[in-house]
């Protein structure tokens, strides 16, 4: 857990303008040109302590403008256009190298400020030749910024201030050799700053090292975690968890994502199971050579494969910007680790998610978590192999009503009709249905999947469900379940009082009560909107409905249940009535959403266990 050293601050206010900073004209021009109108909690914090060359620590997060906050005053007050290189800034990635270098040449543009970014896998000599056209600020990662200075192509006797920007996130990576060689290098009266998202001892341990009683600005630890990333949670009991995984992949259907394990053992297991099941991924773990490494990365990298399954430690250095989801498969017993894992998504101004699968043995983990991040995950619901079912059911029922969209001939329309009047009609069904049904459906639902899911399907013909997994209910069943979702059919298989029970789609898959949401949503409320399965109302399109409406993040809807004649949507227990106004006029399929206050726990909405699958 994070503590404030006894001369830390921790910033609350924020000034109305940058007048309060008193910046040069040419840089005051630079920020309004860049249309910052006010500078953001840690900007004001920082800017009195960095420009009177005083070392400081941060605790600061990507999002926070935390480069602007280094790079203003190390402009305006400390750089001198007429010297060489003043600024080093050190970077875990190329990627964020690059960044940073961005917002210096933008904010010092018009004081004539010149950054140059310095990564491996780029040329030498170019660097070198940047560096020499008279670079004033060096913004690079550890290896090449050390062999920079090995080779004596940078210079760092003018050398002012060094700031170590992602500092934890540089240790985590293994830089801690690296930045301490670069730090002795460097010159003694220099400025150290250090900007960290999280405050390990590791980090404590660095600035006492290297820092001359440091100021320290800590921001409130719920500030931390960028917030353009989603959280997720799935609670896996007594399932089989890779299965589980593979349930949660189909669900999100992640662009891309970095599937984070605990151990290397399990990195090969499971990509070796989720590739038996079609998805297109490749897994690295730290015993694999070095060459094999960086064609999984290349493969990575290039969209030729579309997932990564990885260790903490192997996953150290990879630097794709457009990690759409990161799934944590083994829940992270550090708080911290949490937060470098799905740090890896929703960066360079995109929104990203993270998902995890938690257990029983991780709920504190969960709960310090959300103690020392401020981060709440919400939960959702795995569907149980039954609503997997039901959905996958529905699906080629619908194909078939397209696919036999054809007129019949006479005599067929007889027989059909003799068919489903006999007595043993469910049988004969069932045998046309086993024989033909299948095959008859395959080819629309092909046609309407999306282009991933068909190569998926493709790949896997083993997962496609042309017939019911063996750990799955029998045929007659899911003839049953089909029949209640769909309105007057021939037979109706079910007593109307099984029909009118409410199914919720619960979390644990029914069969394991574990932790209830409730745990980790005890500030929600509910909304009880008149539309539910019967209407066609899935949880996504809910969920997205609400969204839109009422303009609130995906992250504060929980979990959405869906009853035959209406769901209960969770949302902050703050934006109840806002959400219920938003809603007011909304329908959904024409229908209308007559959006209610739920009532949260109430008995009868919540049925007896034994009632919640078909
Ligand atoms: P950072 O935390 O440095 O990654 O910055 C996050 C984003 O905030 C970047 O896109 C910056 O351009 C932007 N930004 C930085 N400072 C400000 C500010 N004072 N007002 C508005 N946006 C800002």
């Amino acid at each position: 857990m994070t503590t404030a050293p006894p001369n830390s601050t921790s910033p609350t206010t924020t000034p109305l303008s940058f007048d309060a900073l008193k910046l040069s004209l040419a840089v005051r021009r630079a920020v309004q040109d860049a249309g910052y109108t006010r500078p953001t909690d840690v900007q004001a914090a920082v800017f009195g302590p960095i420009s009177t060359g005083k070392d400081t620590i941060v605790q600061s997060k990507t999002g926070s403008g935390k480069t602007a906050a280094f790079a203003l005053p190390l402009i305006d007050r400390v750089v001198e256009p007429a010297r060489g290189v003043q600024v080093l800034v050190l970077c875990p990635t190329r990627e964020l190298a690059l960044q940073v270098s961005g917002e210096f040449a933008r904010l010092g543009r018009l004081k004539g400020v010149v950054p140059c970014a310095i990564y491996g896998g780029a040329s030498l000599e170019k660097q070198v030749d940047e560096i020499r056209a008279g670079a004033h600020v060096i913004v690079g990662t550890p290896g090449r910024v050390l062999d920079h200075l090995k080779r004596g192509t940078f210079d760092p006797s003018e050398l002012k201030t060094v700031c170590l920007d992602e500092a934890d996130e540089m240790l985590s990576m293994g830089f801690a050799e690296e930045l301490n060689a670069i730090l002795e290098r460097l010159p003694k009266t220099r400025q150290t700053l250090l900007f960290s998202a999280t405050m390990p001892e590791a980090i404590r341990r660095m600035a006492n090292r290297h820092q001359k009683d440091p100021e320290s600005i800590l921001l409130s630890a719920d500030q931390i975690s960028p917030d353009s990333i989603d959280h997720f949670l799935y609670f896996v009991g007594s399932q089989d968890r890779v299965t589980a995984l593979a349930r949660v992949l189909e669900l999100e259907s992640p662009d891309r994502a970095i599937i984070f394990c605990n151990t290397r053992d399990e990195t090969q297991s499971v990509a070796t199971a989720l590739q038996r099941r079609g998805f297109s991924l490749d897994y690295l773990s730290g015993e694999l050579e070095q060459s094999a490494r960086e064609r999984v990365l290349a493969a990575f990298r290039e969209h030729k494969i579309q997932h990564l399954v990885a260790t903490d430690v192997a996953a150290r250095g990879i630097d794709v910007t457009d990690v759409t989801h990161v799934v944590n498969f083994g829940f992270p017993s550090e708080a911290e680790t949490y937060v470098h894992r799905t740090g890896r998504t929703g960066r360079a101004g995109k929104r990203g998610v993270a998902v995890s699968l938690f257990g029983p043995a991780d709920v504190g983990s969960v709960y310090m978590l959300r103690l020392t991040y401020g981060i709440r995950p919400i939960e959702r619901a795995l569907p149980s192999a039954a609503e997997e079912r039901t959905r996958r059911e529905l699906e080629r029922l619908a194909a078939l009503r397209v696919e036999s969209n054809v007129t019949l001939d006479d005599d067929t329309a007889a027989l059909a009709r003799r068919i489903v009047a006999h007595d043993d009609a469910e049988r004969m069904v069932g045998y046309l249905v086993k024989k033909f049904l299948h095959q008859a459906t395959s080819d629309a639902l092909e046609k309407s999947a999306p282009k991933e899911e068909r190569v998926v399907a493709a790949k896997a013909p083993s997962s496609a469900p042309t017939e019911p997994p063996p750990s799955e209910e029998p045929a007659v069943e899911v003839a049953k379940t089909v029949a209640a979702e769909e309105p007057a059919p021939a037979r109706r298989p079910r007593s109307r009082s099984a029909q009118e029970k409410p199914r919720r789609i619960d979390v644990h898959g029914g069969a394991d009560p574990g932790l209830e949401p409730e745990t980790f949503e005890s500030d929600m409320g509910e909304v009880r909107v008149a539309v539910g399965r019967r209407d066609g109302a899935r949880g996504g399109d809910l969920a997205r409905l609400i969204r839109d409406k009422a303009g609130i993040a995906p992250k504060d809807i929980g979990s959405i249940k869906i009853y035959d004649r209406f769901a209960i949507v969770p949302v902050r227990a703050e934006s109840v009535d806002a959400v219920i106004a938003a809603l007011e006029d909304a329908t959904f399929n024409d229908q209308p959403l007559s959006p209610e206050r739920g009532k949260l726990n109430e008995p009868s909405l919540v049925p007896p266990a034994s009632s919640e699958e078909e």
